[in-house]
């Protein structure tokens, strides 16, 4: 049960998704605590964004709200990010040294941006009264594999952190880091605050983990791009699974898989406003069923073609073990059979990769004679996403429709069961998200 202040705070469907979470979810688990309160708390997990967090005076307004609920008798987790455009900053000082720093010193040095604003954050609730501990990701016992830059949490103890609530503490956690086995310094790549925001929000059993950024809450479509996006009231994993894999970058797809598995109660929401956001639950019966419910889009987007390449077994495997063996993840894939016993194979990798899988292939082509091998960065991926589309027929056929009404060349195309994604030219990419949200509904009026 929620604390009664807090409570009143949600709407009607609000209330209704987090009750029946956690109907499902052992009843009971906590019982009402002792020590002079009088009533059920809830333990809330808050997670705080880089422009959230970005100078003073806005770690000040974050104290504040994080008092009022504390004060309310509730237990409160809080995570946080970086300053805004810090973790970039840092990035930038080791890439001025070198292209490749070495990627355990990478951690190292990008964690430092999250240790600044946990304590800046306690030194800010002390001064107005409230006790309140940082911990650092090791302290906090979140534990990942070795994987630097892109590490995965495989466990989180939270002992120290529960020892710290039982004590009335307000405890700040670092987000975006943990230590591998060996207790090196890892980081959980790049918005990984949300997971371990949803991750420490698992570990705790916790009642809700709010993820406070600077939209109030998950949109039809980037509403920084797309003015008439609508916001979504609420959305089920599955589809916020799809968003934040397709482009969506408001909830890291990790965050969205961890509240899934442990069905946790997402609620995605403005730090500037006290506006309800977004639920992020479980798919409900009831949950509207529209065939698309969500535009995607990314830049992060680059296409290799090798041309003329000997159609014969094997050739597949020796280009995708090289792309494989350097750490490098393939997004899509085309093959287009010419005659002559040859075919060309076109695949897309992030930008940052391009480089890195380029040198690859020209190398590779050599060994498979292939003709040549064709680079393309200036292309980004759009997507129409929607849980509905599994009764629902058409909805392909409706995008590639409206694409080619506005003379949009379609490059690839890649579909699931709830989403069709198509490779664009990158200039396109606005118009084709406004362009696909108009067409399937989503326009605000
Ligand atoms: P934070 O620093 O708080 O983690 P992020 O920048 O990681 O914030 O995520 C919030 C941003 O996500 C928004 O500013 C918005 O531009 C972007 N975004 C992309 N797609 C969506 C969407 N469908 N709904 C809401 N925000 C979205
Ligand atoms: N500070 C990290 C980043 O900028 C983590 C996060 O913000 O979630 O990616
Ligand atoms: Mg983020």
């Amino acid at each position: 049960m929620l604390d009664a202040g807090y409570w009143m705070l949600l709407s009607p469907s609000c209330k209704s998704a987090i009750r029946n979470l956690k109907s499902k979810i052992s009843p009971g688990r906590r019982p009402l605590r002792a020590g002079g309160r009088n009533r059920t708390m809830a333990l809330i997990v808050q997670k705080y964004g880089g422009t959230s967090v970005a100078d003073l005076d806005r770690i000040q307004k974050v104290a504040e709200r994080l008092i009022r609920v504390y004060s309310a008798g509730n237990d409160v987790v809080v995570v946080l990010s970086a300053m805004a455009g810090e973790t970039d900053r840092l990035i930038q000082l080791a890439h001025q040294i070198t292209n490749d720093p070495n990627r355990r010193e990478l951690d190292v040095l990008v964690a430092t941006g999250e240790q600044t604003t946990v304590s800046l954050l306690c030194i800010m609730l002390e001064s107005m009264g409230c006790p309140a501990t940082s911990l650092l990701g090791h302290q906090a016992e979140i534990l990942t594999n070795r994987a630097f830059g892109r590490a995965r949490i495989v466990g989180i103890h939270a002992t120290r952190i529960k020892e710290l609530l039982s004590q009335r503490k307000i405890v700040v956690v670092a987000g975006f880091q943990g230590r591998d086995q060996q207790g090196n310094i890892t980081t959980l790549g790049r918005g990984g605050s949300d997971t371990s925001a949803v991750a420490i929000a698992a570990a705790l059993n916790a009642d809700v983990c709010e993820i406070y950024t600077d939209v109030d809450g998950v949109y039809t479509a980037d509403p920084n791009l797309c003015k008439k996006a609508k916001k979504i009231e609420k959305i089920c994993y599955d589809e916020m699974l799809e968003m934040a894999s397709l482009g969506a970058k408001v909830l890291q797809i990790r965050a969205v898989e961890f509240a899934k598995k442990f069905n946790v109660p997402v609620h995605v929401r403005s730090s500037f406003q006290e506006e309800e956001g977004t639920m992020v639950v479980k798919e409900e019966v009831d949950m509207e069923r529209l065939a698309v419910s969500g535009v995607t889009y990314t830049k992060d987007e680059a296409r290799i073609t090798l041309s003329r390449v000997p159609d014969k077994p094997g050739i597949a495997s020796t280009i995708f073990t090289a792309i494989g063996e350097a750490g490098i993840v393939v997004d899509m894939i085309i093959q287009n059979t010419r005659k002559g016993g040859l075919t060309d194979l076109t695949f897309t990798v992030s930008k940052s990769n391009f480089p890195k899988a380029m040198a690859i292939q020209n190398e590779v082509a050599e060994s498979i004679g292939a003709e040549q091998v064709i680079g393309d960065e200036h292309i980004a991926k759009v997507s129409v996403i929607g849980v509905g589309m599994r009764s629902h027929s058409g909805v392909a056929a409706k995008t590639f429709a409206v694409l080619a009404k506005e003379n949009i060349n379609i490059i690839m195309i890649s579909t699931s069961e709830i989403k069709i994604s198509c490779i664009i030219e990158e200039k396109y990419t606005e118009l084709a998200v406004q362009v696909l949200h108009h067409a399937f509904g989503l326009d605000s009026p």
